[in-house]
């Protein structure tokens, strides 16, 4: 995956300004670019510590005709590690080619992960979710 600097200082500078609150949005392009970053309200009743996507913008996102495919959905973790939460392990993901988390543990170094998500089912029928570290590459 490789993702343009546009892109990446839209959704950095995005979450930087939701601090306090988790941040949140979709990253758009082509053939594994990503090239454009769409900001997504956050309607989490704690949006300190969790997100949920405003369900009437992301509706009217993925029936957009004029916007490029979503590549990845991304969101913030204000104070901790740019690794999935409990939280995030245990809520439903729509099918996308990437799952991006942004830390502001350290506001003046942020960093950026992206994961892929892979289902499995157990023996026992039980769903399981693993996020798996996947590289990207951020260029112009
Ligand atoms: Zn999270």
């Amino acid at each position: 995956m490789r993702i343009t600097t546009h892109a990446y200082e839209l959704a950095m500078s995005h979450c930087a300004a939701a601090m306090p609150h988790e941040g949140c949005g979709v990253f758009l392009g082509r053939h594994e670019v990503i090239d454009d970053f769409q900001p997504l309200r956050n309607v989490s009743h704690q949006p300190r510590y969790s997100f949920t996507v405003d369900p009437e913008e992301w509706i009217r996102l993925i029936y957009a005709k004029d916007v490029a495919p979503i590549l990845g959905l991304l969101h913030s973790h204000p104070h901790s590690a740019a690794l999935p939460s409990d939280t995030d392990r245990q809520l439903y993901w729509p099918d996308l080619p990437s799952y991006w988390i942004a830390s502001f543990r350290h506001p003046h170094q942020p960093k950026l992960s992206c994961f892929r998500i892979e289902r499995s089912f157990t023996s026992a029928g039980e769903a399981s979710v693993q996020f798996q570290p996947s590289p990207y590459v951020i260029d112009t």
